[in-house]
């Protein structure tokens, strides 16, 4: 779980979720970009190549986190990349079946290892350490697959595998919140295995411990990537990355990929530049809003992240951190429109 920030306070998604956007769907068709401010009723006007909140995220964004390396708008033949859905969503039925998955739980250890058992063969690692949080020390693991390119410099793609630690009494299983970002660096492993790649490494990262223990804070979240961003901090890792991608919530059947206001801006620009190639930009940045993600630990840092993520999850965002929160409301299709627009994202920086 992550809470919004607007208008520099912090509101809790369960408790405060602010209003959803009056934009329709076939409005938002005519104009190229809607912004809509989180907290306000309001819709307005923007352009999808100019930052709709750069001011918002100037201090945190580095100079060269927000300056591309090149321009990416050149036209380009060859085929788009298109990843399985249909394996992809079964891989979400699987995770969704081993019920809820909080940090420190059985269930959690058979996530670890049904990811695994997915990767054999592939440059595996652990990131694991224990947290120690307001409800007690846990162990947290975050799994990395590397797949090694033949430029200089790395990709990685992050997406969260735990549940929600408090809601776990209510047996609380993320189908989306946590199982499309767990099958989605599964497929992209797929995608990635076996093939000599021309471009840059990709580093597939499984994060833990996204999710609160007990309410969402700058202690209390985040627990992977907050280890991980230190980690490669001293080990010097976060300099080789171009890119870093955060996957999360991302298959939503009603789908609409928010506009990231922490997100570095030429990677939103990227990103909606590879929807444009496949003429699914309509699901993309209808709202703006700044997002809590596993991203922000290298924000922080500099390094450029953008969080792909739609937060806006069934009317009034009904079904974020629910019990509603199941395979049902979840499309194949929406997996296949983000999957392959984030992969279009990464043949355009290898391309640079
Ligand atoms: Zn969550």
């Amino acid at each position: 779980m992550r809470p919004l920030r607007t208008s520099g306070t912090t509101t809790s998604l369960r408790t405060g979720f602010p209003p959803v956007p009056l934009c329709s769907p076939w409005l938002s068709s005519l104009l190229p970009l809607l912004v809509f401010v989180l907290g306000s009723t309001a819709c307005s006007k923007g352009t999808p190549t100019a930052p709709a909140d750069k001011a918002a995220v100037g201090a945190q964004v580095t100079e060269s986190a927000s300056t591309p390396a090149t321009d990416t708008t050149s036209p380009d033949s060859g085929p788009l990349p298109q990843i399985d859905s249909k394996r992809t969503f079964q891989y979400i039925k699987e995770i969704v079946a081993f019920g809820t998955r909080p940090m420190g739980s059985e269930n959690h250890k058979k996530v670890e290892n049904y990811i695994t058992s997915h990767l054999k063969g592939d440059q595996v690692e652990d990131d694991a350490f224990t947290a120690d949080t307001v409800e007690g020390k846990f162990p947290v693991r975050n799994i990395i697959a590397k797949y090694p390119g033949t430029k200089d410099g790395i990709i990685v793609i992050l997406g969260h595998y735990d549940t929600n630690y408090p809601l776990r009494t209510i047996g609380f299983v993320g189908a989306n919140d946590g199982g499309s970002s767990t099958a989605i660096l599964l497929e992209y492993a797929n995608h990635l295995r076996g093939k000599k790649r021309d471009g840059y490494s990709v580093w597939l990262v499984w994060t833990d411990g996204e999710e609160a223990v007990r309410q969402w804070s700058e202690t209390d979240s985040l627990y992977g990537t907050r280890h991980l961003a230190e980690k490669w901090e001293k080990d010097g890792t976060l300099k080789k990355i171009k890119a870093l991608f955060v996957m999360d919530m991302i298959s939503d059947a009603d789908l609409n990929i928010d506009r990231d206001t922490n997100s570095t801006p030429w990677l939103l620009d990227l990103v909606y530049q590879a929807a444009e190639r496949s003429g699914v930009q309509s699901h993309f940045y209808a709202r703006a809003g700044a997002m809590d993600d596993d991203h922000l630990p290298f924000v922080k840092r500099g390094v450029p992240s953008i969080d792909v993520i739609d937060l806006d999850y069934g009317y009034n965002n009904v079904f974020h951190h629910t019990a509603q929160d199941t395979i049902d409301k979840l499309s194949p299709r929406s997996l296949e429109i983000v999957g392959n627009t984030v992969l279009e994202a990464i043949r355009m920086l290898d391309r640079r």
